[in-house]
């Protein structure tokens, strides 16, 4: 895989191998960060970032979580530009603020803030990716604990519960609350469908996904709580998430379930989607070319 030329650190764009940064920052000790995971996908009107906006206003909600006054319109400004600096067709983005400097005590107010964003190159893949999954013995952050948003810090429940089942010889881990309602994945929102019927699970310790959201605009899913003992008996199950996009369950534990149509319908459709083929979605979809426009105009 080739590496990124520039990241965009502070303003600046700098050469990936200058990208350091100190051994004492703040977000490294105690995960004092917030970040996103962006798609830019390429379409018939070249590369195009996908639900761009979304993605920054959670990464912002995050950040006045930690109290982090976050400058979004140069985030929006620089997801942009590292996939076009770095001749990117597809791509992973990649922004990150954290606190660093200053010291190392718990007190966040008198530490500088740091803004990063990566772009990596990523090739979409339509393939026949399935995900067996173990329900795990870690239970999720609970939201009055660490709010279910993108905190650097909280994602190492996500990383324990996901050593766990692949230790076990699964793919992912779904967290599951102690009266045995459904929760997510460790990087996914989790689906099922009865029948025709497909259900976005909802539970108040998940990230409110944006692929969850997407698929519940394009399939009109309804989204609630549901138990261990209804997801058994589900016809399908699948995940989303933006790396993952829609990906089909087909084992929980030693229960199994069909790769349905179902899910096959909803990948085609996200499919479309994020590749601009659906007109009345463009407004998902922020398109590189226009930013060349805006550019070579005030030149
Ligand atoms: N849950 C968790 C814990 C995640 O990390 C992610 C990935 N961001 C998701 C769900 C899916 O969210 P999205 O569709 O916005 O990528």
């Amino acid at each position: 895989m080739s590496r990124p030329r520039q990241i965009f650190v502070d303003g600046h764009y700098v050469d990936a191998h200058n990208a350091k940064c100190s051994v004492l920052e703040h977000g490294l000790h105690y995960g004092t960060g917030v970040f996103e995971g962006i798609r830019c996908y390429n379409t018939e009107d070249g590369p195009a970032i996908f639900r761009l906006d979304a993605h920054l206003a959670r990464l912002e909600q995050g950040a006045l979580a930690l109290g982090m006054n976050v400058d979004i319109a140069a985030l929006h400004d620089a997801a942009q530009q590292v996939v076009l600096r770095n001749d990117f067709e597809e791509a992973y983005i990649r922004p990150i603020v954290y606190y660093g400097g200053g010291s190392l005590h718990l007190d966040v107010e008198p530490l500088d803030l740091f803004s990063v964003v990566a772009a990596l190159p990523w090739t979409s893949h339509l393939g026949n990716k399935v995900v067996r999954m173990q329900s795990s013995p870690y239970r999720r952050n609970p939201a009055r604990a660490i709010p279910p948003l993108k905190l650097t810090g909280g994602y190492v429940n996500s990383i324990l519960a996901k050593r766990h089942a692949t230790k076990y010889g699964y793919d992912e881990a779904l967290f599951v609350d102690d009266d045995g309602y459904v929760c997510e994945a460790t990087g996914e929102n989790i689906f099922a469908v009865f029948g025709d019927e497909v259900v976005a699970v909802e539970h108040c310790d998940a990230l409110p996904g944006i692929t969850r959201d997407t698929v519940m605009a394009l399939t009109g899913a309804k989204a609630r709580r549901m138990h261990m003992v209804e997801l058994r008996q589900a016809d399908e199950v699948f995940l989303t998430g933006t790396s993952a996009e829609v990906v089909p369950v087909t084992t929980i534990d030693t229960h199994e379930y069909g790769a349905g149509p179902v899910t096959r319908r909803i990948q085609q459709a996200y499919q479309d989607v994020v590749h601009g083929r659906i007109p009345t979605r463009g407004h998902w979809l922020t398109y590189l070319s226009t930013y060349n426009k805006a550019l070579r105009r005030s030149a």
